[in-house]
Formats: structure tokens, sequence, C-alpha cells
């Protein structure tokens, strides 16, 4: 569905009930013709928390002092990996910081490794990289990488995100299209509710989900983190009240909602930072709302809580094992099935059958 920027901006901000339950069911529907019942699970792996990067929004950055750093060693993510196979996972993510001392080979060589010993699509979540050392991570097999744009407004972009020492800045936008031209699946997505996000910015960024034809979105609220400058510091980066697009669950479900409007065929997830918000319900009204997607956490449990983003994530004191019982169990009582294989984006689909045959 085609949506002018004015009408995104009315179901931002509209309030209504009766309104708000239509806009629910239109991106029920929407999910059930275009990507079916089935919820796709990805295993999450955190392999590594150390980061080069001071981005004012996560408690991740090198500032914070108070997270104690790990990196998991190639057999621990294996055994992580073990665990995704167990569980039926047809996939899993590799998510880390910008870590300055990983060393590109030992990447590419656990990527071959995953692929070699199991059926597994591997998805990598871990930063800015060249287009280089992005082209060996796909020789190497990696199927789908995820970098969120975080923001559309380059200017609010720049002040939340500045570049790591000794580089240059990066164009978040170039990276997506050269993942795309390296032949992943392209996943992107934005924090909601950022400090200074206004409703335009808003609007902005879902009509960029459909410009860049993203295989993979991921919305999710933003989340003040007591040890970074927007946590300690809100009052200086706000935009004036009217703008502020407020970080709640609301918001996200309007944001979930639109995303399947616009982009039908796109795999969405249900965030853990939307199930942070709302523990009880928040991963099945996602699923209600538009995703079909959800992560749940493979990372060792006595790792979990170094890999603190943002403070409280839901499930972080949860073994994997529990995780795959509770989001089995969520999914059963909305009716929906989990889905088997990889759960490739139907969106790649769509895409390929409408490229010229030669
Ligand atoms: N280092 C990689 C991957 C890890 S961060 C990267 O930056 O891409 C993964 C995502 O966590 C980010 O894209 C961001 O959208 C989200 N995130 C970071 N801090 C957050 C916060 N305070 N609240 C909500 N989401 C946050
Ligand atoms: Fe590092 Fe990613 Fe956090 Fe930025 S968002 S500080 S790059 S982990």
């Amino acid at each position: 569905m085609t949506l002018s920027k004015p009408q995104i901006v009315d179901w931002l901000t509209e309030q209504r009930p009766r309104r708000l339950e239509r806009l629910w069911a239109m991106a029920d529907q929407v999910r059930r013709e275009h990507v079916g019942d089935d919820v796709h699970l990805r295993g999450l792996i955190e392999f590594a928390n150390v980061c080069q990067r001071n981005c004012l929004y996560c408690g991740l950055r090198s500032d914070n002092t108070n997270v104690s750093r790990y990196r998991l060693t190639e057999d621990q993510i294996m055994d992580c990996v073990g665990q995704a196979v167990t569980f039926n996972y047809g996939t899993v993510v590799l998510q880390s910081g910008e870590d300055p001392d990983l060393d590109l080979d030992w990447l590419c060589n656990l990527v071959r490794r995953i692929k070699r010993e199991t059926d597994l699509a591997v998805t990598l979540s871990v930063g800015e990289y060249e287009d280089d050392d992005l082209s060996r991570l796909r020789d190497a097999g990696a199927d789908r990488y995820l970098l969120r744009f975080e923001t559309s407004n380059a200017k609010l972009f720049d002040r939340i995100h500045p570049p790591a020492p000794g580089q240059p800045k990066r164009d978040r936008m170039e990276i997506l299209r050269a993942l795309r031209r390296l032949g992943f699946e392209v996943g992107s997505g934005v924090m909601i509710g950022i400090p200074g996000q206004t409703w335009s910015d808003l609007a902005d960024d879902l009509l960029a989900f459909a410009a860049l034809d993203l295989d993979m979105i991921g919305v999710g609220p933003y989340i003040s983190h007591p040890n970074t400058p927007l946590g300690k510091y809100l009052e200086r980066y706000l935009a004036p009240q009217a703008e502020q697009v407020p970080a709640t669950e609301l918001m996200t479900y309007k944001v979930l909602a639109l995303t399947r409007l616009i982009c039908p065929r796109t795999n969405i997830p249900a965030t853990t930072a939307l199930a942070t918000l709302n523990t009880e319900s928040g991963r099945e009204l996602g699923l209600q709302r538009g995703a079909n997607i959800i992560m749940p956490n493979l990372s060792p449990t006595e790792h979990r809580q170094e890999y603190e983003i943002y403070p409280d994530k839901a499930c972080v004191k949860d073994s994997a094992g529990q995780c795959l019982l509770c989001i089995t169990g969520r999914v059963a009582m909305i009716g929906r099935t989990v889905g088997k294989g990889r759960g490739d984006s139907p969106n790649v689909h769509h895409r390929r059958a409408a490229e010229p045959t030669q």
C-alpha cells in the first residue's frame, strides 16, 4: 500500500481507539496475505560487547566503563549454534559491538564453519564495514545483514552516532545499497522516540523503508540508558514537545503496523525492546499488528546481562531452552505456527521474480 507523508503522520498521531483497531486489523490482514501465519524464529547470539563507538543512545558505547566486556570464543559460539540446530531454528543472527580488534578472517572462518556444519542461514549484525570486507563476508557464506539506519534525519543521526575514532563518517544508506549489490538479504530499521526525533522524521523513516525495498525491518522503542549522554542529559536533546515522538509501546505498534502496510512482504520482528516495555504481551501484540519474526536469545546466560544496550532487557535471566519454550507457547496461544526452514524474506523472492531474465 502506498501512503503519503501526511497520511503517515495522521496515523502516527492518531489517538482514537476505534481508528487504531482498524489500523491493527489492516496490518494483520496484509501480514496474513503476504507472509502467512508462520512465525520464524532467529537465534540471536550476542558474541561480543566490545565496541569502539560512542553512540549517544547505547549502553555498550566505549565511554561506558561500567560494562564488563566479553568476547565469546569460536567454540562458545559453535555451542550456541548447536542449540539453534537442536531447537530447529532456521537462522542464527551473529550480533556484536564494533570491536576494533575483531579479525575479519576469524569472522569469515566462523561463518564458513557454520555454513559447512549446518543448514542454517547466517545473519550478521556487526556494524559498519567497508565494501571489500562486506564482500569477503558474503563470499564466506553470510546470507543476511542487519544495519539499522536508526533515523533518516541525517543531522539527528550525526548527532547521536559519532564516527569511530580516527575513521571517516560512513553513510549507512550507502552501506545498505552496497549490501544489496553484494547479494545479501538486507535488513534495517529505526528506533522509535529517539530524543530529537519528530513526527516528520518518523514518517520519512517509513518512506525510506519502501524506497530501500528492505527485506527485513526491525523497529523498536528507544529505551533510555542511564550511562549514556541521551540518558543523562535528555532535556538537551528533546525536540519541542509538540514535535517529539514519544518512545512508547503504542507508538511502536503504530510503526509496526504502518511498516507492514507499506512493505507487505518484508520480514518484521516483534523486537526484544518491545517485549521490554510490555513483558506480559508485547511480543504477541506485535505479532498481531504486523510482525512475523521473533529472535529468541541464544547467548550464554552468564553474559546476557553484560550485553546491556539498554537496561532491564526482557529475558536476560532465561536460558536458551526457556526462551524457546516461552516463545513457542506464545506463538501457539495466538493461533499462529512456528515456521520451518530458513524463512527467507518473501520480498527477495518477489524481487527476483520481477527481475528481467537474460
Ligand atoms: N553494533 C551494531 C549492532 C548492535 S546494536 C550496530 O550498532 O549496528 C543493535 C541495535 O540496538 C542498534 O541498531 C540500535 O537500533 C539498538 N539500540 C541501541 N541502543 C538502544 C537503546 N538505548 N534503545 C533501543 N534500542 C537500542
Ligand atoms: Fe556500538 Fe552498536 Fe551500541 Fe553503537 S549501537 S555503541 S555501534 S553496539
